[in-house]
């Protein structure tokens, strides 16, 4: 009997992820019928500020099984919210939440169902394109550092995507987040788990998320644009859940941490850099994501076309531009504490937004 050998040209290993996703314009009305389709019976809500009125509208929805709703959610999840939280949980005998918003207030449910004693699902409903709602990966702040891990528990178990809840978010926050998103695509191709079902994914993901941008850009409230923005999204998270993350989110996730710099504005000043870096290593599929970019100059290359891109919607593609001190940058690469040469080249170029 023939056995494949580990390593051999042609094999890799994907996982899938299970999960629902409903996907459409005014998607929305559905939440209510898909926590009931789960059979729990004790509902929190948790709602970004922005989303005060689709949360509304979701209670409404959950009728009996509303039992109560967060709504003080910030970045990077503190340890003193995500305590906060797990205490309202517990008291509530929560054994769901509805998650309404950007990565923030998903990672806020996330970090409730990772340590639940009973088990706590997670439904969420996404208003920015950080993909969180994708991944089984969490992530938790205390004392001015992040801890991040993988735990299946956190994944949510059904996503609703309604373009019309981002059709209102600013158009440079809207950058930003496809910038973050764009990235998980971008990386997805070269991490050491990366393989050929996951390159599919992050590539229509880019086309995509290129697209949604470019259009966006012209026409904020454009919806169908809005919806191919999600639907970028989606791809961009299941394929940072399947390739998990490299040298840029690594780097990403250092400056954010250390130097209190915007997590998806950071993203577009550095993957850049990191992509003229990397590209080289894996040729062909760094080819196809350039393609997918769908950029003027169709042999700019990956990093040039992202630059290019990231420049023309309005986003700092320096990290000078979002205050970081170029002392930062050596301190950053002692911190790094591995390919010291290789990113303190990447940083500095980060840090004056060199054309690729
Ligand atoms: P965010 O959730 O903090 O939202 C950004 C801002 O946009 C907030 O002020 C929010 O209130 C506002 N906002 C959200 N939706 C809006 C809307 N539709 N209209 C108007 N304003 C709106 O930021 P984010 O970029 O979505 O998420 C970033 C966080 O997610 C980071 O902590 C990051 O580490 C995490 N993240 C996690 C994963 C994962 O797989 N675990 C993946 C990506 C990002």
């Amino acid at each position: 009997m023939p056995r494949p050998v580990e390593g051999a040209p042609g094999s890799f290993v994907h996982t899938f992820w299970p999960g629902r996703v409903v996907f459409g314009a005014g998607t929305l009305a559905q939440v209510g019928d898909e926590v009931a389709a789960l059979g729990v019976r004790r509902v929190l809500v948790v709602a970004t500020r922005s989303a005060r009125a689709v949360a509304d509208a979701v209670e409404q929805q959950l009728g009996d099984r509303f039992t109560g709703r967060i709504d003080g959610v910030t970045q990077h999840v503190p340890t003193e919210l995500a305590d906060a939280a797990r205490t309202t949980a517990r008291e509530a005998n929560a054994d769901a939440i509805v998650a309404i918003g950007g990565g923030s207030a998903i990672g806020l449910a996330k970090a409730v169902a990772l340590t639940s004693a009973a088990e706590v699902v997670v439904v969420a409903v996404p208003t920015t394109y950080a993909g969180s709602e994708m991944t089984p990966v969490w992530g938790e702040t205390s004392g001015g550092s992040k801890t991040t891990g993988v735990d299946a528990r956190v994944l949510p178990r059904v996503v609703v995507y309604d373009s019309m809840l981002s059709q209102g978010l600013p158009v440079k926050v809207t950058a930003a987040s496809v910038a973050n998103a764009m990235a998980h695509c971008v990386e997805a191709v070269w991490t050491p788990k990366a393989d050929p079902i996951t390159e599919v994914i992050a590539v229509e993901g880019l086309r995509a998320l290129s697209a949604g941008l470019r259009a966006v850009l012209v026409e904020p409230e454009d919806l169908e644009a809005r919806g191919t923005l999600l639907y970028g999204a989606c791809l961009a998270g299941s394929a940072l859940a399947t390739a998990g993350t490299g040298l840029h989110h690594k780097l990403c996730h250092l400056l954010g941490g250390t130097y209190n710099l915007p997590h998806a504005e950071t993203h577009a000043a550095v993957l850049p850099q990191v992509a003229r870096v990397k590209a080289p290593t894996v040729p062909q599929s760094a080819a196809r994501l350039a393609v997918a970019l769908g950029g003027d100059e169709a042999d700019g290359g990956l990093a040039r076309e992202l630059f290019q891109l990231f420049q023309r919607a309005g986003l700092a593609v320096s990290l000078r531009e979002l205050g970081l001190r170029r002392e930062q940058v050596d301190e950053a690469t002692d911190r790094f504490g591995e390919s010291a040469e290789v990113v303190q080249a990447i940083l500095v170029r980060a840090w004056d937004g060199v054309r690729p």
